[in-house]
Order: structure tokens, then sequence, then C-alpha cells
């Protein structure tokens, strides 16, 4: 089983992020490392850094994700907001740097009409760009964050709904070994992958680790889904804030009920425990 938690706010500093997460019982939790609503917000404050990294340290939660802002879109067809997101992310994944945190989820993004293979093949171009950066500032550190891209619904014009969109964006990437996947089960079962039972649940995870093995599936988003499914022409989803579940793969289910806060898994921590035989 992957260690479980929650989105934890940072209002007033990232390290105030710890004691709440910690309040809510969170093994494990994720947060957004900047205003996600802004292009250009101020860098992290070295005091916040050492502490937050201090707190995390001394407690015994971990791993943390991060997630990145909703303003980057790597498949953007308008080449500012390209050129904005190839900077965001690159900021993005140097807070992770910064914070000793190695898992960066973001969406893909959308085509804005484009196209899938035009989306994707910007994309690629998008985070490896951002990639690039990184490499640049802190050559050989290897303690690079990975992009985790995030499974989507699929609707209008969104790239993810399709799990072999981030298989291409992986696969024409030049650093392979720094992208993974989160997987989001709402979107996932908005987008047509049916995770309503034991067997189709399974069906689909099956089809996940064949496309992508078990290493690069380092987080999923247990958000539960209420509303019609199949995109693209999706336009009831919504999550019902209770009941979301988590398989732990070898068949036995448990379930959250009664959070409003969606619980989402981290799977490296657990690969780690499996490997150790505990
Ligand atoms: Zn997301």
């Amino acid at each position: 089983m992957g260690r479980i938690g929650a989105h934890v706010s940072t209002a007033g500093g990232v390290a105030n992020s710890i004691e709440r997460a910690a309040a809510l019982g969170c093994e494990s939790f994720q947060i957004f490392s900047r205003n996600q609503r802004q292009w250009s917000p101020p860098p992290l404050d070295d005091n916040d850094v050492t502490l937050f990294r201090e707190r995390l340290a001394s407690s015994s939660m971990g791993p943390v994700l991060v997630h990145g802002s909703y303003l980057i879109n790597p498949a953007s067809a308008a080449p500012l907001v390209r050129e904005r997101s190839v900077t965001a992310l690159a900021d993005e994944l140097s807070r992770c740097s910064q914070l000793g945190l190695e898992d960066l989820v973001i969406h893909p993004g959308s085509h804005g009409g484009s196209g899938v293979a035009a989306g994707i093949e910007r994309a690629v171009s998008t985070v490896d760009g951002s990639l690039d950066i990184l490499e640049d500032e802190h050559p050989g550190s290897g303690s690079e964050p990975m992009i985790l891209l995030e499974t989507t619904a699929g609707q209008g014009n969104g790239i993810g709904g399709v799990l072999e969109h981030l298989v291409d964006i992986i696969e024409g990437s030049s650093h392979p070994e720094s992208l993974g996947i989160c997987l989001d089960t709402c979107h996932m079962h908005a987008a047509g992958y049916d995770l309503t039972g034991k067997d189709s649940y399974d069906e689909v995870m099956d089809r996940v680790l064949s496309l992508f093995g078990e290493r690069k599936v380092r987080g999923i988003h247990l958000n539960d889904f209420q509303g019609r499914g199949s995109a693209p022409g999706l336009t009831d989803m919504r999550t019902s804030g209770k009941g979301p579940w988590v398989s732990n793969r070898s068949g036995s289910l448990s379930t959250t009920r009664g959070s409003r806060q969606h619980p989402w898994s981290s799977k490296h921590r657990a690969e780690r425990a499996c490997t150790d035989g505990t």
C-alpha cells in the first residue's frame, strides 16, 4: 500500500504545511510551492526553506509531492503561453530542488484545437525546455526532481485523457528518466477508464503498469467521481468529496469516507518498502 495523505495549504510559508499535514494524520502529502495563479511569484524565503527541510526531516512523513501552477500549459499553441510555461516549470523544478522534493505534478495541457499530435509535440518541448534549464542550474546535482504528468479527463482539447498521450510525451522527451505519471482517478474514470469494481480497476491498473512500469507511477490522486463519464463530450464531472478508495494491487480495497479533502497516495515509498521485503 502507498502512503496516504492530502493536499495541504502552505499559507504563511511552506514550513507551515508540515504541522497541518501532521494534524490531518498524513503519512505523505502534496503542496503548492508558489502562488499557483501567478506567472512570476516571489522566490521561496531561505529561512522558510530551511525550516521546511528541518521539520520534514524530523517528521515521519514523506514523500511530499508538489503540484504545479494551473497556469502552466505545456501543450499550448500560443508561443507566449508556452514560453511562460517553460519558465514557470523550470521555477517549479528549482523550488522542488530547494525543498529537497522529488516529484512535481503537472497537467499536460490543452492543444487549443490544433490537434493531439501537435499538442504532444509542444508538451515534449516545454517539458524538455524546463528540464534543460534545471540541468544548467544544478549540473550533476544528482537530486533532480521528476515531472509527473497527471491523467486528465480529456475534455475539450485537453491532452492526457488517453494514457498513450502520456506515453508519447515520455518517449518523445530527451529526459525520459525525469518523467513519471500521477493518476487522477476521477479524471481517468471520466475519460472512460472504468474504476468502479475490483476487476475493472485491476484491468485498468494492469494497462497502466504495462504502459509505464511501476517505477513511473509515483502518485495517485484518489479523487472520487460523481457524474456522467465519457470524454470528449464531457459536460458533467464533479467530485462528491467522499468515498475515494485505493487498491494496493494485491486485491484488498480500503475506503476513506467523510473526508472533504481528497487524499492521494504516493507509490514510490511503498515500492521501496516492497524492495526491502517489508
Ligand atoms: Zn492536478
